[in-house]
């Protein structure tokens, strides 16, 4: 299933979708543009997130067979390009109304809850990203000697990096399974979900960052895998939602808790 909300002229502001959802008979039609779309070429079905009459936002399931819907050329991205990200075009695509998920101003609702699960998710695999940078890192300084000895063991910078990124690494992880807890037992963790995603996210970039310190040149070559976990821990500091945006959401909170 592909997950289509981002547009050519946003990818965080649910207010600047462009795409319109028009009634017709006993369905929609839906017209615009997507873009950054992942597994959009092999998904069977879409959820699509369009503009309906009045101005907010609707989910639909589509197929993605049906007519009007065509995808475009993947973009090619600093890692996991698996997703193959691409443009959908919607030209005037038929979506029955039972396709509608909840009522026609409720799409919004429907991205909070959907968005909350691929950001634990996404907070998971930046951990398992650190978790690697971290053997990766642990191994090697095991392994180098300098003057018969383990750098692990003879340099206390070593030691400092290793110990700030597996304290780091734990925060994170504790942080992923709390929200991932909550949202198994059916709470709302819009907050938690993206604190998980913040921090995982960090913990990603710094952890690959001081484990390339650690193994020296090695660290910038392809023998060792830390130059692909370094532009892994990159690629989520954007896809599936901007840091900044998890900062406001988290910051809302606070704000609406120190209010009342
Ligand atoms: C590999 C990949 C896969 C993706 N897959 C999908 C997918 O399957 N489905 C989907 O719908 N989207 C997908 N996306 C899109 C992705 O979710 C958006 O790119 C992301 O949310 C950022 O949106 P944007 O690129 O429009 O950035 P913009 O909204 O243009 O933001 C640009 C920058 O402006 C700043 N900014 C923006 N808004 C704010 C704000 N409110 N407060 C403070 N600063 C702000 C941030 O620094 C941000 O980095 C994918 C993207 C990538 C790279």
């Amino acid at each position: 299933m592909a997950w289509a909300f981002t547009e050519p002229q946003t990818g965080s502001d649910p207010k600047q979708l462009a795409t319109t959802a028009v009634p017709d008979g006993d369905g929609w039609r839906l017209h615009g543009q997507k873009l950054f779309i992942s597994y959009a070429r092999q998904a069977n079905v879409a959820v699509v997130f369009a503009r309906t009459p009045g101005g907010s936002v609707g989910a639909f399931i589509v197929e993605t067979d049906t007519p009007g819907w065509s995808t475009g050329t993947p973009f090619e991205l600093l890692a996991l390009g698996g997703g193959e990200p691409v443009p959908i075009f919607l030209d005037d695509v038929f979506v029955p109304g039972d396709q509608l998920i909840g009522a026609p101003d409720q799409g919004f609702q429907a991205m909070i809850a959907g968005e909350a699960q691929g950001k634990i998710r996404a907070a998971a695999i930046c951990v398992g990203i650190a978790q690697r940078a971290i053997d990766e890192a642990a191994a090697y300084a095991l392994g180098r000697t300098h003057r018969g000895e383990p750098i692990a063991k003879k340099f206390p910078t070593i030691q400092g990096l290793l110990g700030e990124m597996e304290a780091t690494t734990l925060g994170a992880r504790t942080l992923v399974h709390h929200a991932a807890e909550l949202i198994d037992g059916g709470q709302d963790v819009a907050r938690e979900a993206a604190a998980a995603r913040l921090v995982a996210g960090r913990a990603a970039r710094e952890v690959t960052n001081a484990a390339m310190q650690v193994c020296g040149a090695y660290g910038l070559t392809r023998e060792l895998p830390l130059e692909r976990l370094y532009r892994e821990g990159k690629f989520f500091e954007v896809a599936q939602g901007v840091a900044e945006i998890q900062r406001a959401i988290v910051a809302r909170h606070v704000i609406a808790d120190h209010s009342t």
